[in-house]
């Protein structure tokens, strides 16, 4: 029955993704056994009621999201086994566009009503997954996060260098570079990857960012220490961090977080 959902879910994506933006080229391979004589209709139809309405322990999916997003639910492994379908859905539908749709709009308000220096020294900083780029397609095979995350198997994955842009996330940073405040790119991934990901964000349209900031090899603190860290140095360097945004709460967090933060959704992973 699980597979078959995923099956389903899998069409679903593949058909919704085919109708979607071009820049959005997310490849999720449909596993071998996809039946092809299975009308993809009746299958929506039956998917339909699972959109907002499975549970984890008695609590919707939806709400168990929303909980998620506002940082009530913490430190959580995996997706609730029976939300994966739900997860899918919001992420490979219109619905998790959608969200990062609204976090961009207002970013970008944000954006037009500074009055900037214009000195050189105003920075925003993005995270790299999930925000400059997206895992999708890794994610879709890997339960959209209900099954645990697997670094070995991710790296593999992040050396490729073919993760999409996330549209919504470029339109802020092309806007960024339009008004003079520089991109600082700061990523949990470690220096191992710093080639991958230079070559993945070039061959998505990124460029001219000021810094792409890394985890040294070694470095065995937390997220936030990490990056509230890095943050510090540059503000002790004499930049001004206008704004700031990831799909963590990790990303927003610690002094100096910046001027303003933005959290892009991510119900697939937690880091804390
Ligand atoms: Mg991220």
């Amino acid at each position: 029955m699980a597979m078959a959902r995923t099956t389903a879910l899998l069409l679903v994506a593949a058909a919704l993704l085919a109708a979607s933006s071009s820049a959005w080229e997310v490849n999720i391979q449909m596993p071998a056994s996809a039946a092809v004589d299975d009308a993809v209709a009746p299958l929506i139809h039956a998917l339909r009621p699972l959109l907002g309405s499975g549970k984890q322990a008695g609590v919707a999916c939806d709400s168990w999201r929303l909980g998620v997003e506002a940082h009530n639910v913490r430190d959580w492994k995996t997706v609730p086994a029976s939300c994966e379908d739900y997860v899918g859905h919001y992420m490979v539908g219109d619905h998790y566009r959608r969200d990062s749709k609204v976090v961009i709009d207002q970013a970008i308000a944000y954006v037009d009503s500074l009055k900037l220096a214009g000195n050189g020294k105003e920075v925003w900083v993005f995270d790299v997954d999930e925000t400059t780029l997206s895992n999708l397609p890794y994610y879709a095979k890997h339960g959209f996060g209900a099954t645990p995350f697997n670094s070995t198997s991710f790296r593999a994955y992040a050396r490729e260098g073919s993760a999409p842009a996330l549209p919504e996330t470029k339109r802020l940073y092309n806007k960024l570079l339009s008004v003079g405040i520089k991109p600082v790119i700061l990523t949990g991934r470690r220096e191992n990857l710093r080639a991958s990901t230079t070559t993945n964000l070039r061959s998505q349209g990124y460029s001219r960012w000021m810094k792409l900031l890394l985890k040294q090899q070694d470095f065995r603190g937390s997220s936030v220490t990490f990056k509230s860290g890095e943050r510090q140095k540059l503000q002790d360097a004499g930049y001004i961090i206008v704004g700031n945004i990831g799909d963590q709460w990790s990303d927003i967090l610690g002094a100096p977080e910046g001027a303003r933060t933005f959290k892009l959704p991510d119900p697939m992973y937690y880091i804390g």
